[in-house]
């Protein structure tokens, strides 16, 4: 079993750190948030108070923080704790990052000396408490060979896309279509409940026609359609509006870098945003329905 050094223990970051410690690997998690430390002292993990102590000796050092400024001032900042881990060890980002900033952290990381992948994921707060996440790597074959004695305790699906930055790319295709089948998903069925019809009904009908998507079975958007899912839940926990913004951002970058015209990525972020400047940021994404709604007199 491995030593393993986690830092970020949010939504996403908490859970992945459970199943490692469940797995019998020995890890050391640190956090700004005494919560976030609190939650995975209780389940076994060790906590330390900086994330130069959490690195110490560790095999794998393993970082799931918001965005990018973020993580290069965890490793290249002025505390930054690049110069405090161990050679032999691995760093693996599972944040969801821009490419450039994950190909800019793997080259100053290899100048001292360390291997470093991007491993952004798939799957949602409910495939980190599950182990199922998707692991989306972008990094060497043999770094990627090395990762999955991690990898395979937090996730299902271990997918090497290419070179460091990669995994990034992606993870970023994939998200600004999640946004768009969210969008869709959510108008559909708004119309249709404005039609009179029941929206657990509706999704049936949908998930067994051509309509059927991710968004529809897994993680309904509309209130009380499925247990267990944010929207059943005020829209608490899951995924932030702000972090799918912070995606969409990053995937309007690489369409910008790479000339290519993605129109229904830069409609669901205007979207996306004007839900943000209305106050609902710190909701799961899946609030974007409530934009479709009719506001009850
Ligand atoms: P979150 O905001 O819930 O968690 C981030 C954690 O990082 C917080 O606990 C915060 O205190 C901590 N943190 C921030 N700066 C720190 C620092 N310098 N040192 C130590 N801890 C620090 O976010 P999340 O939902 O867990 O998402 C994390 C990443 O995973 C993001 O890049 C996000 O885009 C991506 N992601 C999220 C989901 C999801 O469904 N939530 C799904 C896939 C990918």
């Amino acid at each position: 079993m491995a030593k393993v050094a986690f830092i970020g223990l949010g939504n996403m970051g908490g859970p992945m750190a459970v199943n490692l410690v469940k797995a019998g690997h020995q890890v050391t998690a640190f956090d700004l948030s005494v919560n976030a430390l609190a939650q995975v002292k209780a389940e076994g993990a060790a906590v330390v108070s900086s994330a130069a102590d959490a690195v110490a000796g560790a095999d794998f050092v393993i970082s799931m923080l918001p965005a990018a400024k973020h993580v290069l001032s965890l490793y290249l900042g002025e505390q930054g704790i690049a110069t405090h881990i161990d050679k032999k060890a691995l760093v693996i980002d599972c944040s969801t990052i821009d490419a450039d900033s994950a190909r800019k952290l793997g080259a100053a990381l290899a100048e001292q000396g360390l291997a470093f992948i991007d491993a952004p994921v798939s799957g949602g707060v409910g495939g980190a408490k599950a182990g199922t996440l998707t692991f989306i790597v972008g990094g060497s074959d043999a770094d990627f060979e090395r990762a999955k004695t991690v990898l395979s305790n937090m996730g299902k699906n271990l997918f090497h896309a290419g070179a460091v930055g990669a995994g990034q790319i992606a993870k970023i295709c994939n998200n600004m279509l999640l946004s768009i089948l969210m969008v869709g998903t959510s108008e559909a069925l708004q119309m249709g409940i404005d039609n009179g019809l029941d929206p657990k009904v509706l999704s049936e009908i949908m998930l067994k026609s051509s309509g059927r998507n991710w968004t529809l079975e897994l993680y309904n958007p509309c209130p009380d359609v499925l247990p267990n899912v944010p929207s059943s839940n005020g829209y608490q926990g899951g995924f932030m509006v702000d972090l799918m913004v912070k995606d969409l951002g990053l995937a309007l970058e690489a369409s910008l870098q790479s000339g290519s015209s993605t129109p229904l990525g830069a409609l669901a972020r205007s979207l996306y945003v004007a839900h943000q400047r209305a106050g609902n940021g710190k909701l799961d994404f899946s609030s974007i329905f409530t934009a479709f709604e009719k506001v009850k007199n």
